[in-house]
C-alpha cells in the first residue's frame, strides 16, 4: 500500500461511525505497522490516533491518555489541525470516561474551533455532535440541541444517512433522556427512526439501545422489551460497539420485564447485569444496578430490602465519585507531564543560550537572532563593549573579583539598555566583550544611549566589588544604514573597529565611524569574522 492509499484507508477509518472496534483496531493495528514501516511519520500520527481511538472502545484505557496527549502536541507542532481536532475530540471522551464534565466540554470546544473549511463533512458532523454531547454532559441541553442541529444540517447535506442516525440523532436522543427530557429524547428517536428507514440505514445496537431506555422511561414497556432484544440480535451478530454493551442491554431488560410484572425474569436479567458488571469491572452501571434492584424489591413490596439496597445505591454512587477524581487525576497527571517534558526541553534550549555567569545571552543567541533583525530592521545600530584593563582587576585582586565584575558590569548593561530600548538585547560575546542590539535606533540616537549606559558603569559605587580599582567600558557602535553591504558581518566589523579605535584614543568612551584606512595595519589584517 502507497502513503496515499494509507491515508485513504485512515480516512475512512476515522469517518466511520465505530460498530466492531475489535475488528477495526486489528485493522489499524495493520496500518500503523505500514506507516511505520514506510517512515512516515504523519501517518504513524494519524494511525496512533485511530489505534488509541479504538482501544478506548474495547475498554482498553491505560496509558491513552497519554498517548493522546503525544499525539495532540506532535499536531499542534506541526501544524496538523484536523489530527489535532481528532485529538481532542479523543480527549472530550477520555474526560467523559472520568466524569469531568468541563475538561470534556473544553475539549470538544477546541476540537471544534480548530476545524476550518479544509475539514470533511464527517469531521465537523463528529465535532459538532462531540460538543453537543459535551454541552449536554454540564446540562446545557438547549446549547446542545443546536449544536446536534448543526451537525443534522451537514449530514443531511453531505447525504451520510449513517453518520446521521447512528451518530448525530443517536447522542442526541440519548443524551436528552440521560438530562430527563423525555419528549425531547422521544421526538429525535423517531426521527432516527424514519431516517434509518426511509435510507436504509440498519441501527447500530447502540441507536436501537437508545431507542430501548426511552421507551422504557416512556413506560413503553413491551416496545423496550422488543427493541433491546433487536438490538441484542444485533450485538451477537458481531456489531459490538463498547466491549460493556450486553450488560447495559440487560439492565434494559430488566427494567422493562418489572414495567410488564413480570419480576422473576427481571430478577433474572438482572443478576446476569451484575455479574457481567462484576466481570468487566462496571462501576457507573454497577450503582444503577443498586437501583434497579431498590425498585424491583419496591415492587416485590419488600420495603425493608428496597431500602438496603437503596443505601448500597448510594454507597455505590460515593464510590463512583471517588474513582471518577482518580480517573481525572490521572487523565490531568499525563497532560502535566507532557507539559512539562515540553517545558523541561524549552528550558534547555533558552540555557543554551544563556551565559551561566552572567545570566545574559551568549553569542549563540545573538547569532540566531541577528539575522532576521538585521534583514528586517533598516535602522539598527550594533554595538560591543569591553571592559578597560580588566585583566589588572584578575591580576591584582583575583579571579573571583574579576567575576563579580563581569557579573555586576552586565547587570548595568541589561537594566540601562532595557530602559532605554524596550526590544533591544545584551549578550555576553566571550571574555570581557558584550554585544549591545539596539533596534531602531539611529547611529546619533544610539552614541547617546551608549554614553548613558558607559557612565552608569563608570558612575557605580564599585568600592566592594573591585576594591577601589576604576571599572570603565569602551563601547565601539556600528549602524546597518552605514555599512556597505549593510549585513551582519560588515556591521559587527564596524563596531569591532570602533571599539579599537576607542581603546587607541585613551577608553571610557563610545566611538563610531572610524574609517578603515584610519587603522593601524595589524587591526586591519585581524580576522573579525
Ligand atoms: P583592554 O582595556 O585593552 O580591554 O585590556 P584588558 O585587560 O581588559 O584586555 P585583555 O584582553 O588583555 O584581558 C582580558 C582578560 O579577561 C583576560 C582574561 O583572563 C580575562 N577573562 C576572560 N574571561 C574571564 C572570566 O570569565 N572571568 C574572569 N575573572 N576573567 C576573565
Ligand atoms: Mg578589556
Ligand atoms: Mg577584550
Amino acid at each position: 500500500m502507497g502513503a496515499e492509499a494509507l491515508s485513504a484507508a485512515l480516512l475512512a477509518i476515522d469517518e466511520q461511525i465505530v460498530t466492531d472496534a475489535v475488528a477495526g483496531l486489528a485493522a489499524v493495528a495493520g496500518l500503523l505497522r505500514q506507516a511505520m514501516a514506510m517512515g512516515d511519520e504523519g501517518l504513524v500520527m494519524r494511525a496512533r490516533l485511530q489505534h488509541a481511538r479504538l482501544s478506548m472502545r474495547i475498554g482498553e484505557i491505560t496509558g491513552v491518555a497519554r498517548e493522546v496527549s503525544d499525539i495532540l502536541q506532535w499536531a499542534a507542532q506541526h501544524g496538523e489541525r484536523q489530527l489535532e481536532a481528532r485529538a481532542h475530540m479523543l480527549f472530550a471522551n477520555i474526560h467523559e470516561l472520568s466524569g469531568d464534565a468541563a475538561r470534556k466540554l473544553e475539549h470538544a470546544l477546541s476540537a471544534v474551533e480548530l476545524l476550518d473549511e479544509t475539514a470533511t463533512a464527517p469531521q465537523q458532523i463528529a465535532a459538532r455532535t462531540r460538543l453537543g454531547d459535551a454541552l449536554a454532559a454540564t446540562s446545557a441541553m438547549d446549547s446542545a440541541g443546536l449544536q446536534y442541529q448543526q451537525a443534522e444540517e451537514l449530514a443531511r447535506k453531505a447525504q451520510r444517512w449513517d453518520l446521521l442516525t447512528n451518530g448525530v440523532l443517536n447522542n442526541w436522543a440519548y443524551y436528552a433522556y440521560i438530562c430527563g427530557d423525555i419528549a425531547q429524547a422521544r421526538e429525535v428517536a423517531g426521527q432516527m427512526m424514519t431516517a434509518a428507514d426511509r435510507h436504509g440505514v440498519e441501527l447500530a445496537p447502540s441507536g436501537l439501545h437508545t431507542i430501548g431506555e426511552i421507551q422504557a422511561a416512556n413506560g413503553e414497556y413491551a416496545e423496550a422489551e422488543q427493541t433491546t432484544l433487536a438490538c441484542i440480535a444485533r450485538h451477537d451478530a458481531g456489531h459490538i460497539n463498547h466491549a460493556d454493551d450486553l450488560a447495559y442491554y440487560r439492565l434494559t431488560l430488566a427494567r422493562a420485564r418489572r414495567g410488564l410484572g413480570d419480576l422473576v425474569q427481571a430478577q433474572q436479567h438482572l443478576d446476569a447485569c451484575r455479574e457481567l458488571c462484576a466481570e468487566l469491572d462496571l462501576h457507573e452501571l454497577l450503582a444503577q444496578v443498586h437501583g434497579e434492584q431498590a425498585e424491583l424489591h419496591a415492587a416485590c413490596g419488600d420495603h425493608h430490602a428496597a431500602f438496603t439496597q437503596l443505601k448500597a445505591f448510594i454507597a455505590a454512587r460515593d464510590n463512583l465519585s471517588s474513582r471518577e477524581r482518580e480517573a481525572q487525576a490521572q487523565a490531568r497527571q499525563a497532560m502535566f507531564e507532557t507539559t512539562e517534558a515540553r517545558q523541561q526541553a524549552e528550558q534547555f534550549r533558552e540555557q543554551a543560550r544563556r551565559d551561566p555567569l552572567t545570566g545574559l545571552h551568549n553569542r549563540r543567541y545573538a547569532d540566531e537572532e541577528l539575522p532576521a533583525l538585521i534583514t528586517s530592521d533598516p535602522g539598527l545600530t550594533l554595538a560591543i563593549a569591553d571592559i578597560d584593563h580588566f585583566k589588572r582587576i584578575n591580576d591584582t585582586l583575583s579571579h573571583d573579583a574579576g567575576d563579580q565584575v563581569l557579573i555586576q558590569v552586565a547587570k548595568i548593561l541589561d537594566t540601562e539598555l532595557a530602559a532605554e530600548v524596550p526590544h533591544g538585547f545584551t549578550a555576553r560575546l566571550g571574555g570581557e566583550e558584550f554585544l549591545l542590539v539596539l533596534p531602531a535606533t539611529a547611529l546619533a540616537a544610539a552614541t547617546a544611549v551608549l554614553n548613558r549606559i558607559r557612565h552608569a558603569v563608570s558612575a557605580y559605587d564599585w568600592h566592594d566589588t573591585a576594591g577601589g580599582l576604576p571599572v570603565t567600558i569602551s563601547i565601539g557602535a556600528g549602524a546597518t544604514s552605514e555599512t556597505t553591504p549593510s549585513g551582519q558581518t560588515a556591521t559587527l566589523a564596524s563596531a569591532d573597529r570602533n571599539l579599537y579605535a576607542a581603546k587607541h584614543q585613551g577608553r571610557n568612551r563610545v566611538v563610531t565611524g572610524t574609517p578603515r584606512d584610519k587603522l593601524p595595519r595589524a587591526y586591519r589584517d585581524r580576522d573579525i569574522t
